[in-house]
C-alpha cells in the first residue's frame, strides 16, 4: 500500500544533531530567534557537543544554519509550500496534477 504524508515546513520545526563521539543528541529549534548576546546572527546549531566538547564536523552546523534560513523563508509562506514524505521508497510518488 502506498502511503505518504504531506507536511508543512512548520511541522518540521526541530532538527537533531548527534555527537559522533558520545552520541549526545542536541535538538535545535529551527524557529529560534536571535542569539541573546549578539542579536546580529541567528543562533541555531552548536559548533561542539555540549557534553564532551567534541567539535561537530563543520558541515553539520553550517547545514543546519542554512536549513534555518530556508525554514524561516518557507514558514512565512504558510501552507503555500508543503513537503511530501514517502512511506514506501520503492514506489514513486504520484505524478503532479495536469495543468
Ligand atoms: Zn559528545
Amino acid at each position: 500500500m502506498y502511503q505518504q504524508s504531506v507536511v508543512s515546513i512548520k511541522d518540521l520545526r526541530f532538527a537533531t544533531l548527534a555527537c559522533p563521539r558520545c552520541n549526545t543528541r542536541v535538538t535545535v529549534d529551527l524557529n529560534a530567534e536571535f542569539e541573546p548576546e549578539s542579536r546580529r546572527r541567528p543562533f541555531v546549531a552548536p559548533r561542539a557537543c555540549p557534553r564532551c566538547d567534541t567539535p561537530f564536523d563543520s558541515a553539520v552546523p553550517e547545514a543546519v544554519d542554512s536549513l534555518q534560513e530556508v525554514y524561516k523563508a518557507l514558514a512565512k509562506l504558510g501552507s503555500a509550500v508543503t513537503f511530501t514524505a514517502n512511506g514506501d521508497q520503492s514506489v514513486p510518488p504520484p505524478p503532479p496534477p495536469a495543468k
